[in-house]
């Protein structure tokens, strides 16, 4: 473990600790606490995770450092801000939300107050700031439905923007690669504790049927709309294994790991899966998840 400059704990690790999925090797990992760490941290090329909920990290790891928002940029000050709120209309407008802060604490705390506007999000197993740069959601709501302001930090400096500085759409914020998300402040609607989570239970309710394993998430985006888990079980390729990663048996667009695969192993199951469906397929299946370095999967672009 080494210290930078100004202050920020500097560890080679593996990845696989910080991904979903359980798979990557190592990097750079810059934890980084403040506002100057992260300039700093930016001087040099950077990658920033977050929950790593939908990364396949390569075995030889990356070469650039790996920026992870730790301390209070991890952390949430719910406080309503008294000049942005507005109490009379049930408008809460909370104090910073840093980047590196987990999505599902920070829902079950809204939940507690009766805050509304982002339990659409229930399930996703993301920090805040990865959650935002996706635009991640559900059909019953997405993360700019309770954005307020974005602080971004770049090379160049710190930026305070709003959604409407955006061009921000589905599962995506418009904010370009390494555009860092370090805080936020969330834009939300007083209603109950019982009406939220009724919301939540709604949504979660969708997920039925999701492996409750370790795993990236939706491999596959739905070709023309056709769901790619459908595709994928008609193809009889749930239950195929490669090495210690296997193809869900509950819900064949997911890939598990059942413990020490490696990312070979879960890009031997996607080339699989896209080599077999594509003599029925007009257009190649699509990504969901981004594969680090991209290199390391071109051929699955
Ligand atoms: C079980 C499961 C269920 C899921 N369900 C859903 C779902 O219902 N809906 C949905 O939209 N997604 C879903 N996902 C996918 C995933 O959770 C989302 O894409 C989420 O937005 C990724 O956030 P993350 O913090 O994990 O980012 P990471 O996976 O760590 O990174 C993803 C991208 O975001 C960038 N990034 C991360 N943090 C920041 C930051 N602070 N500032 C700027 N860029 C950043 C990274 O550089 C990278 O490009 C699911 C995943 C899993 C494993």
């Amino acid at each position: 473990m080494t210290v930078s400059a100004l202050g920020t704990r500097v560890e080679r690790q593996p990845l696989a600790r910080y991904t979903t999925v359980g798979v990557g090797g190592e990097a750079e990992i810059w934890f980084v606490e403040t506002l100057d760490g992260l300039h700093e941290a930016v001087q040099a090329p950077y990658r920033i995770i977050g929950a790593g909920s939908n990364l396949v990290i390569h075995d030889s790891g990356v070469p650039e450092r790996v920026i992870r928002l730790s301390g209070p940029l991890a952390k949430a000050d719910l406080t309503p801000d008294p000049g942005l709120s507005d109490p009379v209309n049930g408008l809460i407008v909370t104090g910073w939300v840093g980047g590196g802060t987990p999505l599902p604490g920070l829902l079950r705390k809204l939940q507690a107050l009766g805050w509304s506007n982002l339990e659409g999000t229930v399930g996703i197993p993301a920090q805040v700031g990865g959650a935002v740069w996706m635009n991640a959601g559900t059909r019953f709501g997405e993360m700019f439905d309770g954005l307020h302001t974005l602080e971004i930090v770049t090379p160049q400096g710190v930026r305070h923007i709003t959604p409407d500085d955006l061009n921000w759409g589905y599962r995506n914020s418009d904010l370009p690669r390494n555009h860092i998300v370090s805080r936020v402040r969330l834009k939300l609607q007083q209603s109950t504790p019982e009406e939220v989570q009724a919301r939540m239970t709604h949504a979660d309710d969708a997920r039925k049927g999701q492996p409750k394993m370790k795993t990236p998430g939706c491999a596959f985006k739905n070709p023309g709309g056709v769901s790619a888990g459908m595709l994928i079980d008609r193809a009889g390729l749930k239950g195929e294994q490669i090495g210690q990663a296997r193809i869900a048996p509950e819900h064949g667009n997911f890939i598990v790991n059942l413990g020490g695969a490696t990312a070979a192993d879960v890009l031997g199951l996607l080339r699989l899966i896209r080599g077999r469906l594509a003599p029925a397929l007009d257009v190649p299946l699509e990504l969901e998840y981004e594969i680090w370095p991209e290199e390391a999967a071109a051929d699955l672009r």
